[in-house]
């Protein structure tokens, strides 16, 4: 059955949002070529980042293990770069951590591990790279919590180790990290990627903390 195109008039055997092949087509390219013209003129108001190339979910148990495997298949495992503020958290407030996760408060987002490798699945990209193997972008202090829990260096709740959770809820064996891959090749990249996430972040001051913890305390005298 011949279906005419509204647009040029010929017929066509199927037609598309009521077009033929050729002006659906003459359509979409339109559409594309808006798309780059649009974006180079904003791109030059916004600064704009590749998307991670790769995710993962690890279990706590292999984190350590499957980092030591990145670095020996990739060129080494960088668990401070210098643009780290180094192991800043207090045991205090790795037991904090270690705590939500065995209450299962975590988000996402506080799960998630962000790291950077440029060779990493990027066989073919000849173009310039200055960096080499593995980094933690984000993250250090909440990897180092967890090793350090596993490890046995500090309890949770005043007197639980990670093995005293085993079978039970609370257990930590099955609970997962998200580990997530950036490709940066240059150092600027990672250094302005770094700063602007860590800037659009909702960090909690100490400050912050102490409001909502007072108006809790406030809750609980008016019942
Ligand atoms: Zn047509």
């Amino acid at each position: 059955m011949a279906l005419i195109c509204e647009k040029c008039g010929n017929s066509d055997y199927k037609l598309t949002k009521g077009l033929c092949r050729d002006c659906e087509e003459e359509r979409l390219r339109v559409i594309r070529a808006t798309n780059i013209a649009n974006t180079a003129v904003l791109a030059k108001d916004i600064p704009y980042y590749q998307e991670c190339n790769y995710v993962v979910d690890i279990e706590l148990h292999s984190i350590t293990r499957q980092f030591n495997q990145y670095a020996e298949d990739w060129g080494g495992f960088e668990y401070n770069p210098d643009f780290q503020r180094g192991y800043v958290w207090t045991q205090e407030q790795q037991i904090a951590y270690m705590e939500s996760f065995v209450s299962n408060v975590l988000s996402v987002q506080q799960r998630t591990i962000t790291l950077n490798c440029p060779e990493f699945g990027n066989y073919n990209d000849k173009s310039p790279c200055e960096l080499h193997g593995f980094v933690i972008v984000d993250g250090l202090q909440r990897v180092t919590a967890i090793q350090a829990f596993l490890k046995g260096e500090f309890k949770v709740f005043g007197k639980f180790t990670y093995e005293d959770l085993d079978n039970s809820r609370f257990s930590l064996r099955r609970k997962t990290i998200k580990v997530q891959v950036f490709a940066w090749r240059m150092k600027k990249d990672i250094l302005e990627y770094y700063l602007l996430f860590n800037n659009g972040g909702t960090v909690h001051s100490k400050e912050e903390i102490q409001r909502v913890r007072a108006m809790l305390e406030d809750c609980k005298e008016k019942q």
